[in-house]
């Protein structure tokens, strides 16, 4: 055992002890007491877009010591960190990380929901008052007007009378646009069918020079014509995760089921299918934290007198989770190269911004569901449903008992079922007696655990129904269905035959990292049960500043128990 090693393990105990024991923190807080720290000057939120909480500890033996088990070692460790909701999806959990409040009160239930007033399908970011910058085209682009609560971002711009910087950057639209909140100074995010990073009318009519740079750069065509192969040579990745080849793996774009994957070949130069099978490897996140660092030298983050607001989000762990699967060896080799992304990004702030100036907060979005394929093999009752089979089914018997011509369900949505209101009032059927119906039929479906009616989710749902507890604050009156679905768990209701999903408020979707690290964050483990919303209320403390206003998650117990509450608040 090193000596790194050592330290980590006495740290580990520590921390359990000081944890566990009030004795023991009584002690440690009269031995030390609480240490003044300097207002951070930057305060930085990463998020890694479908990274299981699991993805820690499976792999740690093979993370270096700088990167990810740095943060477990010197920052607050919360273990036991689980999204309070039941859509697990991509635009709700940064909206929910940033607002530090659910979807029920931001509105963002779902990476989109069907607008009957549209009659369509509309994406959380949709914008159809917003072009893309630079222009291309007049096509519709993104803005935070669906986001009904302020961010972080909002809640230090207000206390800093808007002088606090705040920049925004992912890979998705949805991941850039939310955290940022409503004026952010930099906000971007990758257009596939260029190899852009782009951003939108709402936020400016021209990109800042160092984006005009990057991308003129080309850094994005680095890796075509290469292939994408193991990072680590000497480890043999099957003992770590599962075989290579695996049946109902998806191929990606035009990159395989197995390693070495191809980048953009046959291609003779970079198109669209290079781009997205970038976004679909472990290189995508690599283009991003390129572009992060050139954001922070040039907008200066962390150098002035108020403190800056940085949010990283890396995209690619997701695609690459849906692709093979998190039981794969190409989520497990993407996790091995995103302890390098850790590493070189804490490394560049403790250079530009200093050690001990900052303070980040790690944490994902979501987890994943394993491949039904894989957790068979596991002796479990897992399987692929094809939703369209549903759909029709529960149509036709809705219709054997409300007799009607017109279909009875206007739009499926996600999880979210709705109802054609127009035709069941021209019938004279009310509304909550088609829900109770639908729902009925819909739990009787193989693939699905339960439903619940829009007539539930406005009313109390008993503390003891923890399920539609969590379906309850995924549900916004306006937006949601009239009947929301809950899959049986490690199945995947969809009409992909192919990788994996998430999405549902099963625990392999739910449970997620949670580090905090920096500046004023003491080093512990913390077993107690949290939520990714705490991000917002965690930061706005260190960074001294009210949380934003709807946020509803409280400082975890324990993570600065050496600070005492002035008396009278
Ligand atoms: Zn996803």
């Amino acid at each position: 055992m090193n000596i790194r090693a050592t330290v980590w393990m006495r740290r580990a105990i520590i921390g359990v002890a000081a944890v566990s024991s009030p004795l023991f923190s009584r002690f440690a807080a009269a031995k030390e007491p609480a240490k003044a720290f300097e207002r951070p000057k930057l305060a930085v939120v990463v998020v890694f877009d479908q990274f299981r909480s699991d993805y820690l500890t499976r792999w740690r033996d093979l993370y270096g010591t700088d990167g990810l088990r740095r943060l477990m070692h010197d920052g607050a460790w919360f273990q036991n960190c689980h999204y309070p909701y039941a859509t697990t999806v991509t635009a709700a959990g940064h909206a929910s990380i940033h607002t530090g409040c659910s979807p029920n009160t931001h509105g963002i239930v779902g990476n989109s929901w069907y607008d009957r007033g549209m009659k369509r399908s509309i994406t959380s970011v949709y914008s159809p008052l917003h072009r893309r910058v630079p222009a291309r085209g007049s096509r519709a682009s993104a803005a935070p007007i669906r986001l009904l609560a302020p961010t972080l971002a909002d809640a230090l711009k207000t206390a800093t009378g808007g002088k606090a910087r705040v920049v925004s950057l992912s890979f998705k639209d949805r991941s850039a646009v939310l955290p940022g909140g409503k004026k952010p100074d930099a906000c971007y995010w990758f257009d596939a069918s260029t190899g852009e990073f782009v951003t939108s009318t709402y936020y400016q009519a021209d990109p800042h020079p160092w984006v005009r740079e990057f991308n003129a750069s080309r850094a994005v065509d680095r890796w075509f014509g290469k292939t994408w192969d193991r990072l680590r040579g000497d480890v043999k990745y099957e003992r770590f995760s599962g075989p290579d080849n695996v049946a109902n793996e998806w191929t990606g774009y035009g990159q395989g089921r197995t390693f070495p994957h191809p980048m953009g070949k046959p291609a003779r130069k970079p198109g669209r299918q290079y781009y997205d099978a970038m976004m679909n490897s472990p290189f995508g996140n690599e283009l991003l934290l390129e572009l992060v660092k050139r954001a922070v030298v040039a907008e200066k983050l962390g150098s002035r007198d108020v403190p800056d607001l940085l949010c990283v989000s890396f995209s690619s762990n997701d695609l690459v989770g849906h692709a093979w699967g998190p039981d794969s060896q190409e989520v497990m080799d993407t996790t091995l190269r995103t302890d390098l992304i850790v590493r070189d990004l804490l490394a560049f702030l403790d250079k530009q911004v200093g050690k001990g100036r900052y303070v980040l907060a790690m944490t994902a979005d979501h987890g994943v569901c394993p491949m039904p394929e894989i957790s068979r093999m596991k002796g479990k009752d897992a399987r692929r449903y094809d939703l369209r089979r549903i759909r029709r089914d529960v149509e036709k018997q809705l219709r054997a008992a409300i007799p009607s011509k017109k279909p009875l369900v206007e739009a499926v949505s996600g999880v979210d079922v709705y109802l054609n209101q127009r035709e069941l009032k021209s019938r004279g059927v009310e509304s909550r007696r088609a829900e109770r119906l639908l729902a009925g039929f819909l739990k009787k479906q193989p693939g699905i655990l339960t439903a619940y009616t829009r007539t539930q989710l406005m009313g109390r749902i008993p503390e003891t129904d923890k399920l539609g507890r969590q379906v309850q604050r995924s549900f916004f009156p306006a937006r949601s269905g009239d009947v929301t679905v809950v899959v049986k768990p490690y199945c995947l209701l969809g009409w992909r035959d192919t990788g994996t999903t998430h999405g549902s408020p099963h625990e392999y979707d739910t449970h997620v990292p949670l580090l905090f690290f920096g500046a004023g964050i003491p080093a512990g483990i913390h077993k107690q049960a949290v939520t990714p919303l705490a991000v917002a209320t965690v930061l706005a403390r260190r960074l001294g500043i009210k949380p934003p206003a709807k946020a509803n998650a409280g400082i975890p117990a324990g993570l600065f128990p050496a600070e005492k509450r002035p008396a009278g608040r």
